[in-house]
C-alpha cells in the first residue's frame, strides 16, 4: 500500500486534512446550512424542462462568458450592476479561488478574522498564498477599529471579511467594510453567502461598490436559494475585477447544465426565496430557546446559530447523532453550531436538547 507520503507531494501540501465537514446520511441534518426545504415542485418542473433542453447541445463547449446567467444574476442582485459586474463558477467557494489565483500566490498574503470559514485557509493553502488568521472583538464581533488596526500591521494582498460570520453568525457593519477598504491597497472580499437570511433593510455590501474598484462581494445559490446541490457562487464587483479573474479560470468552467439550472431559478427566485422568512423564524427560535436550556448563544444573522455552554461539544454531537440529528463541531471550545432547519427539524432538535440536557 502506498501512502500519501510516499508520494512526491508539494512539500506545502504535506500532513494537511481536506475540506471534511461529516456527510453522513441522518434523518436532520442541521450541518452544513443548507436549505432544508426541498425545491417548490413548480420549480423544479421548470429545472428538469430547462435541463432537458440544454441536453441537446451538450456536443458543443458551453457559453464561456454565460452571459444570459451573468445578466440575471446583475438583474437580480440590483443597484444598478450590469453583467460586466458579475461573474461567477462553481460554487463561491470557486470564486474565492479564483481570487486568490488572480491576486494571491506564492509571496502573496491574505487575511481573515478567526473564527472564521475554514475553506478561506484551505483555498489559500491550494494556491500557495499565506494565511494571516487575525483576531476578534469579545462575542466574536468586528469593529472597523480591530480590523483596520490588524490589516495595517500585517498589510496582507487580500482581506476576506465573511459577513455574516460563519461559524459564528455575526454580522458586519458596511463601516468597518469601508474602513478596511481604506486601510488597504489590496483587494477585499465581502463573503456575503447568507445575505438573504439579513434583517430586513440592512444594507448589503453591494451597495459600496461605486468608487470602490478593490472591493469584491461574493453570493451564493447554495443557501438562501436551496440550490446547493448546483453548485453556484457569484461575485460582484468592478469589471476590471471580472477581467482579472478571466485570466485564470478555466476555459468553459460553467457547464451548460449549471447555467441552465441557475437561469432557471432565478427566474423563480421569489418563490425560492419564500423559505427564507420561515427559516429567520426558526433560527429567531433557536435563538430564543437555547438559552433557556441553559446554552447561551450568539446573535446571528445568518441560517445557522452558534451556542455555547457545552460541556463537551463531541459528546453532545454523539448523542445527537445517535437521535440521527447531524449538527456541527466548529472547533470553538464549549460551543456548537446547528443550522436552522424545517420548524419540523427545529422542533425536533430541541426536544431531544431537551432530553439530553435533563439526563
Ligand atoms: C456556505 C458558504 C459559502 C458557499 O459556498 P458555495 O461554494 O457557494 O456552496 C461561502 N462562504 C461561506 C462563509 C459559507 O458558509
Amino acid at each position: 500500500m502506498v501512502s500519501l507520503g510516499d508520494l512526491p507531494l508539494r512539500d506545502d501540501l504535506r500532513g494537511l486534512s481536506p475540506y471534511g465537514a461529516p456527510q453522513k446520511p441522518v434523518r436532520i441534518a442541521l450541518n452544513v446550512n443548507e436549505n432544508a426545504h426541498p425545491m417548490p415542485e413548480e420549480v423544479a418542473l421548470d429545472v428538469a424542462a430547462s435541463l432537458a433542453a440544454a441536453v441537446h447541445s451538450l456536443n458543443r463547449y458551453p457559453d464561456r462568458e454565460f452571459a444570459e446567467l451573468r445578466q440575471s444574476l446583475a438583474s437580480y442582485l440590483a443597484n444598478g450592476l450590469t453583467p460586466e459586474n458579475v461573474w461567477a463558477a462553481n460554487g463561491s467557494n470557486e470564486v474565492l479561488q479564483q481570487v486568490l489565483q488572480a491576486f494571491g500566490g506564492p509571496g502573496r498574503s491574505v487575511m481573515g478574522f478567526e473564527p472564521t470559514y475554514s475553506m478561506y485557509q484551505i483555498l489559500a493553502r491550494g494556491t500557495g498564498t499565506a494565511w494571516i488568521g487575525g483576531t476578534r472583538d469579545d462575542g466574536f464581533q468586528l469593529s472597523a477599529h480591530t480590523a483596520v488596526r490588524q490589516v495595517q500591521e500585517h498589510s496582507p494582498d487580500i482581506v476576506f471579511l465573511c459577513s455574516p460570520n460563519n461559524p459564528t453568525g455575526t454580522p458586519l457593519t458596511l463601516e468597518t467594510i469601508a474602513a478596511v477598504y481604506d486601510a488597504t491597497p489590496g483587494i477585499v472580499v465581502v463573503d456575503e453567502a447568507y445575505a438573504e437570511f439579513a434583517a430586513s433593510g440592512t444594507p448589503s455590501a453591494v451597495t459600496l461598490l461605486p468608487g470602490r474598484a478593490r472591493l469584491l462581494v461574493s453570493r451564493s445559490m447554495s443557501k438562501a436559494f436551496a440550490f446547493a446541490g448546483v453548485r453556484l457562487g457569484y461575485v460582484a464587483a468592478d469589471s476590471t475585477v471580472v477581467d482579472a479573474l478571466r485570466l485564470v479560470r478555466l476555459p468553459y468552467h460553467l457547464s451548460a447544465l449549471t447555467q441552465a439550472a441557475a437561469l432557471a431559478a432565478l427566474r423563480h427566485s421569489d418563490q425560492l426565496l419564500e423559505t427564507v422568512a420561515d427559516i429567520i423564524v426558526q433560527r429567531d427560535r433557536l435563538l430564543e430557546v437555547l438559552p433557556t436550556l441553559g446554552y447561551p448563544v450568539l446573535p446571528s444573522a445568518a441560517n445557522f446559530v452558534l451556542f455555547g455552554g457545552v460541556a463537551s461539544p463531541s459528546r453532545l454531537f454523539s448523542q445527537l447523532l445517535e437521535r440521527d440529528i447531524l449538527v456541527r463541531d466548529v472547533g470553538i471550545p464549549g460551543h456548537l453550531r446547528v443550522t436552522a432547519g424545517t420548524e419540523k427539524e427545529t422542533t425536533e432538535f430541541l426536544a431531544a436538547l431537551t432530553e439530553i440536557t435533563a439526563g
